[in-house]
Parts: C-alpha cells; sequence; structure tokens
C-alpha cells in the first residue's frame, strides 16, 4: 500500500500529542504519537496502551491535532 502525500490526510510527527473524538475506556482522550509510516502508532495518555491506526483511520477518529512543543505531557 503507497500512501500519497494528500493534502486531505494530516501528517503526524512523533513525539505530538492527539486528541480522539472518542475517549479511551479509561477515560483519557489524548494520545501520544509513538510511530508515523503507513500505520501511526500511538499510546494511550491514561493508561500507556499502545495502539496502531492507518493514517486515515486516525484521520477520521481525531479531535484535535497538538504540534510538539505546544502541548507537552510527560
Ligand atoms: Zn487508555
Amino acid at each position: 500500500m503507497t500512501e500519497a502525500a494528500s493534502s486531505d490526510i494530516p501528517q503526524f510527527t512523533v513525539g505530538e500529542t492527539v486528541r480522539m473524538r472518542k475517549a479511551h475506556p479509561c477515560g483519557a482522550d489524548t494520545w501520544t504519537v509513538t510511530r508515523v509510516g503507513g500505520d501511526v502508532g500511538l499510546r494511550c495518555a491514561g493508561c500507556g496502551r499502545r495502539i496502531f491506526l492507518a493514517r486515515r483511520e486516525l484521520a477520521r477518529r481525531l479531535h484535535s491535532q497538538h504540534r510538539a512543543g505546544a502541548v507537552r505531557r510527560v
């Protein structure tokens, strides 16, 4: 699967925080990007669970995106 650089699909950067439309069962709705590529790796800010989502799928579930530096969580 090749992912052409398309303007309607947001780009993600490792280390940035994203907010989902729907909260995770643990109650957190923010995730840290841990890997980018064909699939985007995410780590839940609440429980630390790691998941992988296709970038297009993530874009659909995304509520807001925080560029690294704008929102910082440790
Ligand atoms: Zn969680």
